[in-house]
């Protein structure tokens, strides 16, 4: 860098928390040119054999890579969803079928089917799909790389502190990291999804994604600041700016240091009130960062990442190994395994789901699952298998009605007695619970309570269909407000028809993650919170140092007050004063 170099802000998604710098080390773009030429009916034969050499190929580097993966033990998961994609029929046999009816060379054939089956992907506005095009890009390209004879990246030693740039950071770029170099990551590529931000929160590595132009704008040597929490890059800072983040590091790791010392205390209050404050997952890999950060358990395994990244249908033996995994590793703690939620802002995966003109209020969640219950049944059978191996508990999402909660048990109940007659072992008590996400179960949580072991409200969707504000939609997000006093009302009635039944009430939502929100959460007598695991430490903190006493009357102030703004403006001095610095 010259001192004469301009500093330069970059904006993308927050991925993994934390603040970076070092010098840019930029992988090169992802582009492969990819050549097309005719070839002659004699030599069909021969192309067919070269490209199942080159996807024979990249089998073998990436079993070679998951081998030597030295990340968090089980990350390796995200090398299986690529080999799958190696072994999907579908792109290997159209793929042959180009070959031999188009007469064309096996790249331009594998090209073929890769750009439909990403039209496909482009026309569906989804996080999840966005990010499952990008794993299907970085298969391709390392089979395109291996007909072409040309060599894989790999990054190589470095003996200063660097900041990968990439367009997107593979599995396998990631296994290759030394962590000792590696500060943080910046990639063109990627949403809070995605596997590089995945593995970056696994990794404990600040990470920002999504930044769209980072190869091109960034060079290498560039001096670059990364900010995980706000999702701001900036490139050869200034030397006031750069001390300036250089002591918001310090007090960063500092503040991330003393909130470790929570790790092994009770999430108690002053006087006495206890929460249990457990992690939202979606891979078992994310568990061990969640047990180091003090998590007590799962309060929220989503399912849907079994059905990413394939065509077929993952089988009950799929589900119960990745359950029992997930039952096993947090033990002595309890696992919440939810049912599938498919449908509204999830992807599709392997299901033809018809277009909905509202698929939020379409055939989503439990909807599906009760109309389709051969599918249902072998993911019930499975967590029921997963039970007999730790504290397993279930949870159907997306309730509206008594009678779709009757329906589910009476499945589950079906489910035991196969299970029964095949002698298979699981919890007879496994407790069952649903999430609370729509206005009518709140509404009727004085009716559901009785037929369920525990709520878990699921705030994300709560307020989207409280408020009437799409959770994705960018156009009102500023709309989207947990605090909103109809959404704050609602918990409170479900909290109060749970207690009165006897039963737990949770909040898996991202509402418990943000540390504003939780003198309100404990005035309202949650009994657990689900989070990102990162966000535990603050969180607890927070309770240790308040009194029960004192939340509920900060509660019983804010629910008087009348706009969500107010209402977020009194929690912020209350929080504020209580614990300077824990608010950003
Ligand atoms: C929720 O709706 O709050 C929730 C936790 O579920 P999801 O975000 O998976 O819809
Ligand atoms: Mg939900």
């Amino acid at each position: 860098m010259t001192s004469a170099e301009k500093q330069t802000i970059m904006t993308g998604i927050d991925a993994s928390p934390g603040i970076a710098i070092g010098e840019a080390y930029v992988l090169r773009s992802r582009e492969v040119s990819i050549p097309r030429y005719e070839i002659e009916p004699d030599r069909i034969e021969s192309e067919l054999a070269r490209f199942k050499g080159a996807v024979e190929r990249s089998r073998e580097q990436l079993l070679r890579v998951k081998e030597q993966f030295s990340g968090p033990e089980g990350l390796s998961h995200i090398f299986d969803a690529h080999l799958l994609i190696l072994e999907d029929v579908m792109i290997l046999e159209e793929t042959g079928r180009n070959i031999s009816e188009h007469r064309v060379n096996a790249e331009h054939a594998l090209r073929m089917i890769v750009d439909r089956v990403m039209d496909v992907f482009k026309a569906i506005d989804d996080e999840y799909i966005r990010e499952r095009r990008t794993d299907l890009q970085v298969v391709a390209d390392r089979v395109m790389r291996n007909l072409l004879g040309e060599k894989q990246e790999t990054i190589q030693r470095s003996l200063t502190e660097i900041i990968i740039v990439a367009h997107d950071l593979s599995p396998a770029d990631a296994a290759q990291l030394d962590r000792k170099l590696v500060m943080g990551f910046v990639t063109d590529a990627g949403g809070k999804t995605s596997h590089t931000a995945i593995t970056a929160r696994a990794l404990e590595i600040p990470a920002v994604v999504g930044l769209e132009n980072a190869t091109s704008l960034i060079k290498p040597g560039d001096l670059l600041v990364v900010d995980g929490c706000t999702g701001v890059v900036r490139v050869n800072p200034d030397p006031a700016t750069l001390e300036q983040c250089r002591q918001q590091r310090g007090e960063y790791l500092a503040l991330e240091r003393e909130l470790l010392r929570y790790t092994d205390l009770p999430a108690e209050t002053r006087d006495g009130y206890e929460l249990r404050l457990v992690g939202n997952v979606e891979l078992v890999e994310e568990i061990p960062s969640l047990l180091a950060h003090g998590g007590a358990g799962v309060g929220l395994f989503r399912t849907e990442f079994l059905y990413m990244n394939r065509t077929d249908l993952p089988d009950e033996e799929e589900h119960y190994r990745i359950y029992r995994s997930v039952v096993e590793r947090v033990a002595p703690h309890p696992a919440v395994i939810r049912t599938l939620d498919l449908g509204g802002d999830k992807f599709a995966g392997p299901f033809n789901l018809s277009q909905e003109s509202n698929p939020a209020l379409g055939l989503r969640a439990m909807r599906f699952c009760l109309r389709e219950r051969e599918l249902f049944k072998t993911q019930l059978a499975a967590i029921l298998r997963a039970s007999a191996h730790g504290r397993a508990r279930i949870m159907f999402p997306l309730i509206s009605d008594v009678s779709e909660i009757r329906e589910a048990k009476l499945i589950l109940a079906e489910v035991r007695e196969e299970l029964d007659a095949r002698s298979e072992r699981y919890d007879p008590d496994l407790p069952v619970g649903i999430m609370v996400e729509t206005p009518s179960s709140a509404m009727i949580s004085d009716l559901l309570a009785p037929e369920v072991d525990f709520f878990s409200i699921g705030t994300n969707d709560l307020i989207q269909y409280t408020l009437a504000v799409d959770r994705g939609n960018e156009q009102v997000a500023y709309l989207y407000e947990p605090l909103h006093p109809a959404h704050l009302r609602l918990i409170q009635r479900v909290v109060e028809a749970g207690h009165a039944a006897g039963i737990p009430v949770m909040m898996c939502g991202e509402m418990a993650n943000d540390p504003r929100n939780i003198l309100m959460l404990i005035g309202l007598s949650l009994d657990e919170l689900s989070m990102n695991s990162l966000a535990i430490p603050c969180v607890k903190r927070i309770v240790r140092g308040t009194t029960l006493r004192e939340a509920r009357e900060i509660v019983a102030q804010a629910l008087t007050l009348p706009t969500a703004e107010e209402v977020k403006g009194f929690l912020q001095e209350e929080t504020d004063r209580r614990f300077p610095g824990v608010l950003p």
